[in-house]
């Protein structure tokens, strides 16, 4: 986290407010910086997918509420395309929703060139359906705003999964421009904000739905004055404490992830990734004569961090990237090395929490496991 960030935490965990003031202000920011209708702070993106497939399950309904994640008596089918499943989506069915699964997989079973239709998931539409699950990726197909307006004119809502899709750091707006009701991002990967941290923005009912059911409800209906975006004309009486009240966020993780979203969005870490591109050449040229080659990947949206890829020689090596890449882990300090391209013989460095210091570390780790002598 960068300082600014650090120091609005211990300034928030300072004063007293109260935590449905806090995520009122916060649906504000995130509507502005998302052009969302509203916004929610939450444990991270995972946390959000459950919290927002919760708020489209119950929407204002007390009853729902309470029952959830038991769902038999109520729509509570999502529709996925098979070619989008992926271990993220437990967060979805957690919440009580059965995923239906649409088209297939062909380009990785080898067996055809198609990818998922946009008639597959409309065939799919019944009485038993209550969302879309959609994950975001910059290939993915069909186009979200085909799902989504093909979703809308069977008033089904679409919740879209962008976790680790930013940067660009335009996706914050361009998704909800697709008109998704619902888009989960992570709070902890690029935008820097606290490690358990997300964010949930989109329609203003499901995100007021989604914080009625993360709240405290310890309170009299009577005195209740709830926060924007919840619409108290919607309810009959004050809920119970609901699904979401586990993934509870602090005013801490609030107030540094908005530090964190204005950095981000302000001038996206450029110094930092300039500074960062220059340790990884440094890296470079201390493995000049080792066993391997080195690839520096600058990312062609000028945003993402650079990272390095360094090809091993296994044969003159003698060893198999697994192997260094294990090593590296059980050395003092662990280092951990992206494991992607493993398989290529290839260790990837990312530099997001290099100094100079860690660097010089990093080579001279990087330069004994490729001696002879090893
Ligand atoms: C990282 C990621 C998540 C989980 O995000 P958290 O903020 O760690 O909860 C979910 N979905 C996808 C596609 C991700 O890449």
């Amino acid at each position: 986290m960068p300082a600014e960030v650090l120091e609005a935490y211990t300034l928030a965990a300072r004063e007293c407010v109260a935590l449905d003031q806090v995520q009122s202000l916060a649906s504000r920011v995130l509507g502005e910086v998302t052009g969302a209708e509203a916004g929610l702070v939450t444990t991270g993106a995972c946390a959000a997918l459950t919290l927002g497939t919760a708020a489209i399950l119950a929407r204002y309904d007390l009853r729902r509420m309470e029952k959830l994640p038991f769902t038999e008596d109520f729509a509570h089918d999502f529709l996925v395309a098979r070619e989008q499943r992926n271990g993220y989506d437990h967060a979805v069915r957690a919440a009580g929703a059965r995923l239906v699964e649409v088209g297939f997989h062909e380009l990785v079973a080898g067996s055809g060139v198609r990818r998922v239709e946009t008639w597959e998931y409309e065939s799919a539409m019944g009485p038993t359906v209550a969302g879309i699950l959609y994950v975001y990726d910059p290939d993915s197909q069909p186009p979200l705003q085909e799902v989504v307006a093909m979703a809308h004119a069977h008033q089904i809502p679409v919740l879209v999964d962008a976790a680790g899709e930013l940067p660009p750091r335009e996706n914050l707006r361009r998704l909800t421009a697709t008109g998704a009701d619902l888009i989960a991002f992570s709070g902890g990967k690029a935008i820097r904000g606290p490690q358990g941290t997300g964010i949930l923005c989109g329609k203003k009912e499901l995100i007021g739905s989604a914080l009625l059911q993360m709240l405290d409800m310890d309170d009299h209906f009577c005195l209740w004055d709830p926060p924007e975006p919840i619409d108290r004309s919607r309810l009959r009486g004050l809920p119970r404490q609901g699904i979401g009240r586990g993934f509870k966020v602090s005013k801490e993780q609030i107030l540094s992830l908005l530090t964190a979203l204005k950095l981000f969005v302000c001038e996206g870490y450029r110094e930092e990734r300039i500074s960062k591109e220059k340790l990884l050449q440094q890296v470079t040229a201390r493995l000049r004569t080792s066993p391997c080659r080195c690839h520096l990947e600058v990312p062609a949206d000028g945003e993402s961090m650079p990272t390095l890829q360094v090809q091993l020689d296994e044969v003159r090596l003698g060893r198999s990237a697994w192997e260094v890449c294990a090593s590296l882990r059980r050395g003092t300090p662990a280092i951990h090395v992206g494991q992607a391209l493993l398989a290529k013989g290839t260790l990837v460095i990312h530099p997001l929490h290099l100094d100079e210091e860690s660097t010089r570390l990093l080579a001279d780790r990087l330069l004994e496991e490729m001696s002879t002598s090893h």
